[in-house]
């Protein structure tokens, strides 16, 4: 099949390596020939093995920035690498798009402040049309974003999470929960956000600390009939005072009765000195200690009872406001006595369960107190801290009050500072199957200890499941409930609700129901069975992460999930430990009921943050979003910069001046040397079928520089997929790096330059071997760099190995991942070539000391090392020559002793030495001299836009002076094959040669002239 490039085949070859031309190039190339589909489709038909894959959906409230780029970068390499590798895997596109993130990103556009303002003013009609307007919107922005990251995801099959046949199979995982008694109703503590007006699961709660301002107050209650005892206190929610119910103390800790002035205070021995400083008390002594189970059973006195008459009732039950001992109480901060109030603290609610306490949770749905807080009540919780605090003053229990900064829960969408409450909720009770979850989970590979080991910790705690949400844009809950007898019921379908639904009183036909969500489901009442009263939907929708968490079931038709899931590799952003990670757990443990994750890898990766370390934010306003970074920049650059800069674990401080240097050079040097390869093999007609590798070994033609080559190309295979495999994608793009930088662009190319420079035929045979070889290397490089920069490996796929054989597929993708060859290894070679190099770098250093000019050719060097190094660098010898750039070299085990060291320098490292003769004669700098202005002729020729293999006519320079014209007179001929022009001519002076255009170089500190025609 032949491909249609657009571009002049040949303007590659003059031109700089310019990435964004070439990333436009090869978007349109991909498009027109719809290479990304066809490579799926390829491997549907013919694979090795079916990887099942499902999308971490991206929510559509907000633009895709650089954090988002990370993760989905990660998504295609794997994506790229498995499909080279003959793996068919469905990655397919998906895409977050109910919950609470969308309702708020619409609030805000609307400009709507609260959920009761939302439903009086706009309606629930219009507020889900405009969720649904809200998620196109951004969805074009993902879908940009995307193209331009060069992602070959497939948008055909893409997954919505709002739509009735994906919330219908969301439906099967509690008709599944349902069944095993996991799903229900229960009173239990929650975060509750007051600005949201609604219910926060365990997960979101982690997704939202921060800084916050509280009051930080200490405070007595007084022991019932001790005149003058009294526990000492520290909290920061004063207002949780009001539901106050036992204090509680750690049973095996010290405590300590401290004398105050007249008053004794309890509290752990351990604070005691720490706490008297900082409450400013010098004048105390300790009393008395004991053990905290001592003070279990003590009555106190709760000291607002004359305000609120509900706790004055409580007070006579037992147990209420007594010391209860509680392993949970910290007796490292405060003062190792804490307030318990079951109505608005986890602990405090279990503390209270075990002891038949019962639950006083006087609060309204906007966090306001109730009547039943009596004096408290109409007051927001929050704002009670302040009467709290005054009353306890005017009973003479207030100690001390001052301000605290300190990191709190608050709501991740609205930064509203969490209340808990003891509130009726839904919730799947995942704790009953927490061993199972558990051991799901360790079966799964994380590639890094520290995200396993977090995440598994917060598996263990075990908390229920609170999914129940008073909001609007998401999945329904699909619980009836009669009206009359409580009777409740799950329905899993559309046709079940249809078919259950009562007619419309007023028209006697059937409702209708365009859609499965809010307001239009509310709308359905059925018949109970049980006592044929009115059953009415149970008026929440689900936490959302419990709609994208169903999307390995939901996705997917019965007969995909059978053949997907548990799928291969899964990577999302390190929060997603307790986001979708552990959502997707949950759910298909409760669905399938084994002990088995949807997912059989789990890489986390960390977060990006800008270029000072800083975390992006709107309000820093150092958010970079993927669409205008990729609008001046190049997408491959940014794919190797994340990749190679830290290990896929670590925050990443992203920062596009840095990826413009070593970045941009080993992308760079892959181009320049594709191009160098391209000109010179063109030139000297290589046929790539013909001039294969077996064709140079069979006729010997490979030499040591070639053998040793291929044998850094084996290992650099072995290590590029080893790093692949365990994520390590950092170390995989330096061994790319490594390779072409150092091994094939410092280390080859010079060995085989000057071999390539001649145009004799009786050597055409070993040019030709060269280019096999590196047809070799550099094709199988490409394919290496292919799924970290996809865009320059496919362009020069087609400009260079397509162009040479058209019989190649048509997109590198379709090309197979490469695999170590045996019988290209040679261990010792490298060994030897190591050692070969080492000296070269010290003779270097010599010439360094002496300040001599790699070009200019010195007349000997003395290479001292051990016994056995001699004898490999003997067989080297050439090419020490060739590279060290000298006439002669000796190696030796010791320094000769009659070394005069007059006009010698020398360099050494570890067992290393080399000496170079810094002596030079007229030859020596004619030499040096000529290839000096070679160089400068090359760069010239470079900057004309010749291509470096066409003869020219005639190079001049002019303004050398009579001595220079002498030294370089010798090499004339040299030198204009060298720079490949038919005749050099030079001149002490300018010549009045009106045609010939000038370019003055420096040489010497002194003013020189070059012209080529
Ligand atoms: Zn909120
Ligand atoms: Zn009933």
């Amino acid at each position: 099949m032949a491909i249609k490039f657009e571009a002049d085949a040949k303007k590659w070859l003059t031109m700089g390596y310019r990435p964004l031309e070439i990333e436009r190039e090869i978007r349109d190339f991909w498009e027109k020939n719809r290479i990304a589909d066809k490579l799926m489709k390829l491997r549907e038909r013919e694979n090795v093995g079916v990887l099942g894959y499902v999308e971490g959906p991206p929510t559509l409230n907000g633009m895709p920035h650089i954090g988002h780029a990370r993760g989905r970068i990660m998504k295609d390499l794997r994506y790229r690498w498995k499909s080279m590798q003959g793996y068919y895997i469905p990655f397919w596109a998906g895409w977050d798009c109910q919950g609470l993130p969308v309702e708020l990103e619409v609030e805000r556009m609307l400009g709507v402040k609260n959920k009761r303002e939302l439903l009086e003013r706009v309606g629930e009609e219009r507020f889900v049309e405009e969720c649904k307007k809200t998620i196109m919107r951004y969805y074009k922005h993902w879908r940009e974003a995307d193209r331009k990251l060069g992602l070959f995801m497939n948008y055909d099959r893409e997954y919505w999470t709002y739509l009735d046949s994906y919330i219908e199979r969301e439906w099967k995982y509690l008709k599944r929960a349902w069944e095993q008694g996991l799903l229900g109703e229960g009173y239990y503590v929650v975060a509750y956000c007051p600005g949201c007006q609604t219910s926060l699961s365990n997960a979101e709660v982690g997704l939202g600390y921060e800084e916050v301002e509280d009051p930080s107050l200490y405070f007595k209650f007084k022991v019932e009939g001790k005149e003058n005892e009294h526990f000492l206190i520290w909290t920061t929610m004063p207002f949780t005072i009001v539901t106050d119910l036992m204090i509680a103390v750690h049973p095996s800790a010290e405590y300590a009765k401290v004398k105050v002035g007249e008053e004794f205070w309890i509290m752990a021995r351990q604070r005691v000195e720490p706490l008297m400083q900082e409450l400013k008390i010098e004048d105390y002594s300790i009393a008395e200690t004991f053990l905290g189970k001592e003070l279990e059973g003590l009555k106190y006195e709760y000291p607002f009872k004359d305000l609120i008459p509900k706790q004055a009732e409580l007070d006579r039950l037992p147990n209420v406001h007594r010391v209860v001992c509680e392993d949970f109480v910290d007796v490292n901060t405060a003062t190792g006595v804490v307030h318990l109030s079951p109505g608005n603290g986890e602990e405090d609610f279990e503390a209270a369960v075990k002891r038949n306490v019962p639950i006083y949770v006087p609060f309204d749905d906007e966090c306001n107190f109730t009547e039943e807080a009596g004096k408290f009540s109409g007051l927001f919780a929050r704002d009670a801290d302040k009467k709290v605090i005054e009353e306890l003053r005017k009973r003479g229990l207030l100690v001390h009050v001052e301000k605290v900064r300190h990191e709190y829960p608050t709501c991740w969408r609205s930064h509203h500072k969490l209340i808990w409450l003891a509130r009726r909720e839904y919730f799947l009770w995942t704790n009953k199957i927490n061993e199972k979850i558990v051991e799901a989970a360790e079966k799964v590979e994380y590639f890094y200890e520290g995200p396993k080991n977090r995440f598994l910790a917060f598996l263990k705690e075990a908390k229920p499941w609170c999914i129940s949400r008073e909001r609007v844009w998401g999945t329904p809950l699909p619980v009836w409930v009669c009206e009359k007898c409580g009777h409740k019921i799950l329905v899993s379908s559309k046709k079940e609700i249809l078919d259950k639904a009562l007619p419309d009183p007023a028209t006697g036909e059937k409702p209708k129901l365009p859609e499965l969500h809010k307001p239009w489901i509310d709308r359905i009442y059925f018949k109970c069975e049980k006592c044929g009263g009115r059953m009415r939907r149970e008026p929440y929708v689900l936490d959302t992460w419990h709609n994208s968490g169903a999307s390995p079931y939901a996705r997917f038709t019965d007969e995909e999930f059978e053949k997907f899931v548990p799928v291969d590799f899964l990577v999302e952003a390190i929060d997603q430990t307790r986001g979708w990670a552990n959502t997707l757990l949950l759910e298909h443990v409760i669905l399938t009921g084994k002990p088995e994750a949807p997912y059989k890898a789990f890489l986390f990766y960390g977060f990006a943050l800008d270029a000072k370390g800083r975390k992006m934010s709107k309000s820093l306003g150092n958010v970079i979003e993927v669409n205008p970074l990729l609008e001046k920049n190049s997408a491959d650059l940014c794919r190797f910069y994340i990749l190679w800069k830290c290990s896929p674990i670590d925050s990443m401080n992203f920062d596009i001046e840095e990826a413009k240097r070593r970045p941009y050079q080993v992308l760079s040097t892959l181009y320049h040397l594709h191009r160098f390869f391209y000109q010179n093999a063109e030139y000297d007609g290589f046929d790539p079928k013909k001039h294969s590798l077996e064709w140079a070994e069979h006729n010997n033609l490979l030499k040591a520089p070639e053998r040793w080559l291929l044998s850094k190309l084996q290992g650099t295979i072995e290590e590029v997929n080893r790093r692949f495999e365990a994520c390590e994608f950092n170390f995989a793009v330096s061994a790319l790096e490594k390779f072409i930088v150092d091994n094939v662009s410092r280390e080859y190319v010079p060995m085989i330059r000057r071999e390539l420079w001649t145009d004799d035929p009786q050597t055409l045979n070993r040019r030709l071997a060269i280019y096999a070889t590196l047809w070799h290397v550099l094709k199988t490089s490409l394919l290496l760099f292919n799924p970290v920069t996809p865009f320059i490996t496919e362009f020069l796929y087609q400009q260079v190995f397509r162009a040479f054989d058209n019989s190649l597929p048509e997109s590198i993708n379709f090309e197979k991942w490469p695999i170590p060859e045996e019988r290209f290894k040679d261990h010792q070679l490298e060994e030897e070539f190591e050692l070969l190099m080492k000296a070269i770098s010290v003779s270097y250093a010599a010439r360094q000391a002496g300040r001599l000019k790699r070009r200019w050719p010195l007349r000997k060097a003395v290479v001292i090392v051990p016994k056995k190094a001699v004898e490999s660098l003997e067989k080297f010898r050439g090419l020490f020559l060739e590279l060290a750039n000298v006439k002669e070299v000796e190696f030796v085990e010791k320094a000769p002793e009659n070394l005069p060291t007059e006009n010698w320098v020398s360099a050494a490292e570890e067992e290393i030495q080399v000496l170079l003769d810094t002596r030079r004669d007229k030859m020596l700098m004619g030499e040096g001299l000529m290839r000096d202005l070679a160089r400068r002729i090359q760069a010239l020729r470079k900057e004309l836009g010749f291509v470096p293999t066409e003869i020219l006519n005639e190079a001049h320079v002019a303004r050398l002076g009579s001595e220079k014209v002498d030294l370089l007179n010798p090499f004339l001929e040299e030198m204009a094959e060298l720079v490949r022009v038919k005749k050099v001519y030079i001149h002490p002076d300018k010549p009045e040669m009106e045609a010939l255009k000038w370019h003055q170089y420096e040489l010497d500190g002194e003013k020189i002239l070059i012209a080529i025609t």
